[in-house]
């Protein structure tokens, strides 16, 4: 089997040959023509009954095969049979609560979570009750009609991360969820650790530009049916360019997540050391929960960091219009370095004593750390620094 270096250059491209292309080629047709109608019928029941793949492809709801190539890309990335690829990462988690819902009425969530994760589930939209819990009280909370188990390792935006492997073991029979997003494949397989579900907002590290929405969730192919029939049946569908766009971000992406996890180590370092921050959460420096995992579960500890300020909220508002190289914006895992204000954006969402809970606080920035030479984004960052309060304001 080739490693995944190799893997991200060359997956979901086995048709090249036979096609004679060397790019994948992006097919937009909504409908396709069913001449022979035994196989159109038949091609239509497999479909819909969540077949990868038919004789003939009938809807572009159905099937589509620029989509259908990066799908197998990244099934091959996360070692899983299958993958189905939505619209955004919330329509791929959506479709995993839809078909969680007709197992049983109750799911298991470890904070913190993306924002809108949290919110998705806090609210009960899904039809399910979510509960709230440590990773530690999962086999004590678990019930007779849990359906999942929702875990995010590492978690955003506090860089906490979850031993999959102790989660999977903790529940049972009951599948378990890994959002794997600030990990990547190239630092953290989950469903090798044992885990059902694995989830990517593939707008971020493996799209990589900045430029597609996109979610995934990489699973066996028994899993995977009942998902393409909720894309089918609710129309949570990836776009064929974005598919391209997708999988046109992924033979860089191991050489991205070493460039952006070198530049990291270095900025986690050297912020700090630097008097107007108080606290950096970076897996590399230990001063997130289970850090241990670095190495073993996770094989670096990745590109994110959330800093706190000693000079709170105007300190974390004063760095956001400071910045020039740096972009003051939502969203990570771009080619360039974001940064932005968890409390007043992404997890504005949560309700607020949950937020305080999980230790997101008015003075924290998430940086997500770039490709750019490092030495420029410390410039950056300490001119954007320079002269912010170091004290929060009474
Ligand atoms: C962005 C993100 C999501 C949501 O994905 P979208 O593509 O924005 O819908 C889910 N989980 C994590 C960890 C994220 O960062």
């Amino acid at each position: 089997m080739p490693r995944i270096e190799t893997l991200a250059v060359h997956a979901g491209r086995d048709d090249f040959a036979e096609l004679g292309v060397h790019a994948p080629p992006i097919d937009l047709s909504t409908t396709y023509p069913v001449s022979d109608l035994d196989v159109g019928t038949e091609s239509f029941d497999a479909l819909v009954g969540g077949a990868a793949s038919a004789r003939n492809p009938i809807y572009a709801r159905l099937h589509n095969p620029t989509v259908g190539r990066v799908e197998q890309a990244l099934a091959a990335l996360e070692g899983t049979e299958a993958c189905v690829a939505y619209g955004s990462g919330m329509a791929a988690l959506t479709a995993v609560l839809m078909d969680a819902r007709s197992r049983g009425g109750h799911v298991l969530v470890v904070r913190p979570l993306y924002g809108t994760s949290d919110h998705l589930l806090a609210s009960g939209l899904c039809g399910l009750e979510a509960e709230f819990v440590d990773a530690g009280e999962i086999a004590a909370r678990r019930r007779a009609d849990t359906a999942l188990v929702i875990i995010e390792t590492p978690a955003n935006p506090t860089l906490d991360l979850v031993d999959i492997r102790a989660v999977v073991a903790a529940a049972g029979d009951v599948p378990v969820l890994v959002d794997s997003t600030f990990a990547t494949p190239v630092l953290q397989q989950p469903a090798r650790l044992g885990a059902s579900y694995v989830l990517h907002s593939a707008t971020k590290f493996l799209g990589g530009h900045g430029d597609v929405i996109a979610g995934v969730v990489c699973c066996s192919e028994e899993r995977a049916r009942p998902l393409r029939t909720v894309r089918a049946a609710t129309g949570a569908l990836l776009h064929p360019l974005g598919a391209y766009l997708l999988h046109r971000g992924l033979p860089t992406l191991a050489l991205r997540v070493e460039r952006v996890q070198a530049n990291a180590i270095v900025l986690a370092n050297r912020l700090s050391e630097h008097a107007a921050v108080a606290r950096v959460h970076f897996p590399g420096l230990g001063t997130v929960r289970n850090a241990h995992l670095v190495g073993a579960q996770m094989a670096g500890p990745g590109s994110l960091m959330a800093m706190e300020l000693r000079g709170g909220y105007a300190a974390a508002a004063a760095v956001m219009a400071k910045v020039r190289l740096m972009t003051p914006a939502v969203s990570l895992g771009s080619v360039d370095t974001l940064v932005q204000h968890p409390a007043g954006l992404t997890h504005r969402v949560v309700d607020p004593e949950a937020r305080l809970a999980s230790g997101i606080g008015p003075g924290m920035l998430r940086l997500s750390v770039g490709i750019e030479q490092v030495e420029d984004l410390w410039a950056d960052l300490a001119q954007a620094l320079d002269g912010v309060a170091l004290s929060a304001a009474a």
